[in-house]
């Protein structure tokens, strides 16, 4: 397994595979790795020849009060993991040698990144849509696979590709669980493990609406007002949005469908500070499950 930090080398790498013939997917993360990770590696796996990985803690997408400097890191140890999978290179670039000085282009997806997450993180969506954008012109990979935990992201990515015609499939790979329920997440090694319930409040929050919805309650109204309450009944909790939406235009819906995801962004007390999940999925059930 290679490592690479340099864009140009990484493009000269990635040419010469091509050149052989051998097709390659991109799996972009920021490291600190866990199942959900190395899920979408082994899903990368059954899609191309080669994987190369990204591990770069994209500074553009975090705001100023965010977490930037808290997100965790480890990265000896994600490269003791990722020896493990059918990883063929990783690309781990400075912030210098993604950012140069002088850098000052950005791509920004207008509608769709103004939702959900886009409205507590006005910058994020362009952040992530520049830094994706850079890897597929460093990388020249064949695909990419992105996790449906970041449900946003993915509907931003899928946009950007179609819009701009960039030659990538985009594969979308389910939210990966801990045994609990829990979305797997880097940001779970800041969470305080006495207030574990606080954490679980968003999946038992999504099973809770389908559980109504099953029985017949279709009002997003009604269903919010049983969630808002569940979600507040733990301690250290803070919702940042609990929104009914349809799957690709990502507006408010009034009455669920088949095509309702709901989508939870809540800030719950961690070790040092509030930690911001997220989480979300169909409200009823879909024709492959
Ligand atoms: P991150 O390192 O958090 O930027 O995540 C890298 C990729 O892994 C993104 O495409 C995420 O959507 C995906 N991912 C993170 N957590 C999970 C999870 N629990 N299940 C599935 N995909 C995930």
């Amino acid at each position: 397994m290679e490592i690479i930090q340099n864009p140009q080398e990484m493009q000269a790498w990635s040419r010469a595979k091509a050149r052989a013939g051998a097709t390659i997917c991109l799996v972009p993360t920021m490291g600190y790795f866990h199942e959900g990770h190395l899920s979408l590696m082994r899903r990368a796996a059954t899609l191309c020849d080669l994987v190369v990985i990204s591990l770069f803690v994209n500074p553009t997408q975090f705001g100023p009060n965010e977490d930037l400097d808290r997100y965790p890191r480890d990265f000896e140890r994600d490269m003791e993991l990722v020896r493990r999978e059918r990883v063929a290179a990783v690309f781990a670039p400075t912030p210098d040698l993604m950012y140069p000085q002088g850098f000052q282009t950005e791509v920004r997806v207008r509608d769709l990144a103004t939702h959900l997450c886009g409205k507590s993180r006005p910058v994020h969506f362009a952040g992530v849509a520049t830094v994706v954008s850079k890897l597929f012109n460093i990388v020249l990979p064949d695909a990419a696979v992105f996790g449906e935990k970041d449900f946003q992201q993915l509907a931003v990515i899928r946009r950007m590709v179609a819009d701009l015609n960039m030659p990538v499939k985009i594969v979308g790979h389910p939210i990966v669980r801990e045994a609990d329920g829990l979305a797997m997440s880097s940001r779970n090694a800041n969470l305080d493990p006495a207030n574990r319930a606080a954490a679980l409040s968003l999946s038992t929050g999504l099973q809770l609406a389908r559980t109504q919805a099953a029985q017949g309650q279709r009002s997003t109204a009604e269903l919010g007002q049983l969630l808002t309450r569940h979600i507040h009944s733990f301690a250290g909790t803070a919702i940042d949005y609990a929104s009914f939406v349809d799957c690709d235009s990502l507006e408010a819906v009034e009455t669920v469908d088949a095509r309702t995801v709901l989508a939870l962004a809540v800030f719950v007390d961690g070790k040092a500070g509030k930690v911001r999940l997220i989480d979300n999925g169909y409200v009823l059930p879909q024709q492959a499950d």
